[in-house]
């Protein structure tokens, strides 16, 4: 028998496992992987329990729970003013991450070129990899972050099918405008590109910035799959149920990989969220009592020597600590865990040539008291 050889020789443990694992071994602070450190609302998990204990144990229809199609397909027109029909454009998967590799797989064939912008989250370029495609990178830079679009036009090439967006974005909480969407528009409009479109973090957006989810501009929406997930949105990652929200020819192919993947995922949670989505005010919340947290994590830290600008969206805050240290930002990611007991992201993991701009990220996703416990530690810094 000869050696193994690896689909994805250069794929490792994820940065979010060794963080938390190192912040729990140095018994630090964990601000590295993103989830809540408080738990979700009683009231979900009575009608989990409810769901559980009355005969919801077997499997779900292979698209999702219909009520829960349907609850997303009403929010989202609430929301963004589209229809996504429930039977045949909305289908419940196993986490975003699920979705998003599914979404990838329906569209590229070996050979395709892919528009990623980096940094990226870590998933994305794999699942491209493992379908044979060939990922071409924009890359972003701080303080701002924002996008250059004569750069994306110049990186479209005839092999180009697939562009993936994040808004609000990992790990920068940049915030995609309606410029942004326009230009993508005017890009894509006479070409046969895709899009993947990461919205997990929907729900978490600061200052009165509107989450514009690429399902709101119809040159887009028509080409586009809106990947979200209840895990941020409901303060239950663990659970790990998310969505695909694409018109009817893209959702047939969608679940053809769907299908394969998972088949369908957990029952009693899909009722049970089917029933709490009823009520806006579960999500309506989420931006203040984020911005709050966010607001806290800053104040804690503003006489500290770390830069920063107020991220605009999800539950990332990057600071630059260009005026503190010359270490690379993995090492002082080590470091601080070990030595002050605060656990961040080193940033230049999400890029693919590890570009480092000396920038951290902290999940500030966590109870008051902890935060203000991490910002007095780095404030020593
Ligand atoms: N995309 C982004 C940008 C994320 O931050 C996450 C959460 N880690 C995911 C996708 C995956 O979401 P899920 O946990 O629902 O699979
Ligand atoms: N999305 C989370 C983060 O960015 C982690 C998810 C994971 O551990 N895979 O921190």
């Amino acid at each position: 028998m000869g050696a193994f050889t690896s689909k994805l020789p250069w794929v490792g443990t994820t940065i979010f496992t060794v963080m938390s694992k190192l912040a729990n071994e140095a018994g630090a602070i964990n601000l590295s992987q993103g989830f809540p450190g408080f738990d979700c609302s009683p009231d979900l998990v009575a009608l989990v329990e409810h769901y559980l204990k009355t005969g919801f144990n077997q499997y779900a229809p292979m698209t999702g729970v219909p009520a829960l199609r349907e609850a997303l397909a009403q929010k989202t027109e609430q929301l963004y003013g589209v229809c996504y029909h429930p039977e045949t454009e909305v289908t419940v998967t196993s986490g975003a991450t699920e979705a998003l590799f599914a979404a990838i797989t329906a569209v590229i064939r070996p050979g395709d070129e892919v528009i990623v912008f980096e940094p990226a989250y870590d998933s994305y370029v794999p699942a491209i990899e493992l379908n044979g495609g060939i990922p071409v990178f924009v890359t972003l830079t701080p303080p701002t972050y924002a996008i250059d679009w004569n750069t994306v036009r110049a990186k479209i090439t005839e092999k180009t099918r697939l562009i993936i967006v994040n808004t609000p974005h990992n790990p920068t909480g940049r915030v995609w405008t309606a410029d942004d969407l326009e230009q993508l528009a005017a890009l894509v409009k006479h070409r046969d590109i895709w899009i993947v479109s990461d919205e997990v973090y929907e729900h978490i957006r600061f200052d009165g910035r509107p989450h514009r989810s690429l399902a709101t501009h119809p040159v887009l929406q028509e080409r586009t799959f809106v990947c979200g997930s209840f895990g941020k949105t409901f303060h239950i990652t663990g659970w790990k149920i998310g969505y695909c929200l694409a018109p009817k020819e893209l959702t047939t192919e969608f679940r053809k990989i769907h299908q394969y993947l998972t088949f369908s995922t957990v029952t009693p949670i899909q009722h049970a969220l089917a029933d709490y989505l009823k009520n806006p005010e579960h999500y309506e919340t989420l931006p203040d009592f984020y911005e709050r947290k966010r607001d806290l994590f800053l104040d804690s830290i503003r006489g500290s020597r770390f830069g920063f600008q107020p991220t605009e969206g999800s539950f990332f805050q990057t600071v630059s600590y260009q005026a503190i240290t010359d270490e690379s930002d993995y090492d002082l990611a080590v470091r601080l865990t070990r030595e002050i007991g605060v656990a961040s992201i080193p940033v230049s993991v999400f890029y693919n040539q590890k570009n480092d701009y000396r920038i951290l990220r902290f999940c500030f996703a966590k109870d008051d008291e902890t935060l203000l416990r991490a910002g007095e530690r780095l404030s020593q810094l």
